[in-house]
């Protein structure tokens, strides 16, 4: 396999003695401009350590950086009815929710809630699409172009937690500073300007106004320990700069268990206060829910009067058994009716499929056990670290056969995007850091409120990007091997 590689923005490498300075320097910048986070090694409270950064922004073609962002609001539109089909939901997840417990929790929530009636129609959601430039055009052949990229392939959608909103624009500032300091201040305009937070918080502001009290405030429900606190605490910010009106408060879901109640019109109050909105940045993975308590909040939560981001038919319908469903030919034109829009999405999806107990999924798994390398396999998780690559796909795929487990399993085809050279700076790293070889994952945020009918706001907002070493599998900045990087757009 030929490797395909991207230009760095600079000539490198850096001299020793630059590089070793210009390190040193924006290590401080990022500290002092909130690009930190808190250490798991040494975790404290009143202590931060910078988030691993990519010295330099890394190079990403102009023109498929245009059309990631144009192409957010169709993927909100479509996220948005996918949530609003209760057929469809069911349909897609019933073999998921068979086998996978997590899963199946949720949607006893969805369903609970659903034959209730809910009580709050408008959601709100801020969401991130991933993606990956692709190299290496197969089956899925895309275009015919022949340099170090094609096209651009979708990762995944989130619609729950879908963070780095502070941490991306906090990126590009790391990077304006460093090429001013190395003479390069002519390039910084080619670090696209960047507003995911004025905008998520935006978004989280204007569904406040819609509640309509003026009392009410934000809750962001939390994990137990938070260590991407700079990235959460600049919403919050945020939010207080936009409109010091606003109150946010910070609840796990245990604390939530013990003192939110519901009113008479089912309005969420915690230790006095009403909510407007209630915005998760935990609630996502099965640890989060250590006992039945936490469960109990979730349902609470969603049974209330609050605008929810997300609400749990929005969280259903970011889960990759869902994704992969969409990408199912003929699946599209159910929630997209212009022809234009379907073509747009069907373009960025790479090959999807479902691993269920049948024909198409027997000949899945015949496929992957055959070429592991080209592809994922996932289950239906979330924060990273969750995904089988390599030689284990085989192994796992061969330990489910005949399984019902396997069921809970979608196959993804491998994205393999071009390799560029950086260096990547982390805490407690060497002082002069290798030129290594980096791939990168660009995530768009986009932010959409409405009901059933009809949509009130639908943005696309701003963006992040996510670098790691060519050589891992993931680069989560928050599960560890990845690093905060900006697109330099050429
Ligand atoms: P999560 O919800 O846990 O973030 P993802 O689907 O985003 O799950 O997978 C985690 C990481 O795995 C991605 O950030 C990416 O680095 C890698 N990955 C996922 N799908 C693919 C793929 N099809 N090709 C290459 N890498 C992938
Ligand atoms: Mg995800
Ligand atoms: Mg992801």
């Amino acid at each position: 396999m030929t490797t395909n590689r991207l230009e760095p923005c600079i000539k490198l490498p850096l001299e020793n003695e630059i590089l070793e300075d210009i390190v040193d320097k924006a290590k401080d910048w990022a500290l002092m401009h909130g690009a930190g986070m808190r250490s798991k090694v040494n975790f404290s409270k009143d202590s931060l350590q910078f988030a691993p950064f990519i010295l330099l922004p890394s190079t990403f073609p102009r023109e498929e950086f245009n059309k990631a962002t144009e192409i957010q609001i169709i993927l909100n539109e479509l996220i948005h009815k996918v949530a609003h089909d209760y057929g469809f939901l069911s349909s897609s997840l019933k073999s998921t929710v068979e086998v996978d417990e997590f899963t199946s929790r949720l949607f006893k929530i969805y369903e609970t809630v659903h034959n209730e009636g809910t009580a709050q129609p408008v959601c709100l959601g801020l969401i991130r699409s991933d993606i990956m430039l692709e190299s290496q055009c197969t089956e899925n052949a895309c275009c015919t172009v022949t340099g170090p990229y094609c096209c651009w392939k979708q990762v995944e959608v989130n619609t729950i937690a879908s963070g780095f909103g502070w941490l991306g624009p906090a990126s590009a500032s790391i990077h304006r500073y460093v090429l001013q300091e190395l003479g390069h201040g002519d390039k910084i305009k080619n670090v696209p300007v960047n507003t995911a937070l004025e905008g998520l918080c935006g978004g989280m502001l204007e569904a406040w106004k819609i509640y309509g009290d003026p009392n009410a405030v934000i809750l962001f429900v939390i994990e137990n320990i938070t260590y991407n606190i700079c990235d959460q605490r600049f919403h919050e910010f945020e939010i207080r700069r936009q409109n010091r009106m606003v109150v946010v408060i910070r609840r796990t879901l245990t604390q939530i268990a013990d003192t939110a109640k519901l009113g008479k019109n089912k309005e969420l109050s915690i230790d006095g206060l009403s909510v407007a909105v209630v915005y998760f940045r935990s609630g996502y993975e099965p640890a989060q829910y250590p006992s039945s308590k936490e469960w109990a909040a979730r349902l609470m939560i969603e049974r209330s009067l609050a605008i929810k981001c997300p609400s749990i038919h929005y969280h259903l319908a970011g889960t990759k058994k869902v994704q992969q469903t969409l990408a199912t030919p003929g699946v599209l034109e159910k929630f997209l009716t212009d022809p234009a829009k379907v073509d747009a999405v069907k373009e960025i999806f790479t090959g999807l499929y479902s691993l269920d107990l049948d024909e198409d999924g027997n000949r899945a798994a015949e496929m992957a056990i055959m070429k592991p390398e080209c592809y994922v396999l996932k289950p239906q998780r979330e924060g990273g670290g969750n995904n089988v690559y390599g030689e284990k796909v085989r192994e796992v795929l061969q330990s489910m056969t005949d399984s019902q487990e396997r069921t809970a399993w979608i196959l993804m085809e491998r994205i393999i995007p071009p390799v560029q050279k950086g260096y990547m700076i982390r805490p407690g790293g060497p002082e002069v850091p290798q030129l290594v070889d980096l791939v990168s994952e660009l995530g768009i945020f986009g932010v959409i409120i409405g009901n059933a009918s009809t949509v009130i706001a639908n943005r696309q907002v701003g963006h992040m990007l996510r670098t790691k070493l060519s050589s891992a599998d993931e680069g989560g900045v928050a599960a560890g091997s990845g690093a905060l990087d900006s697109p330099y757009l050429i």
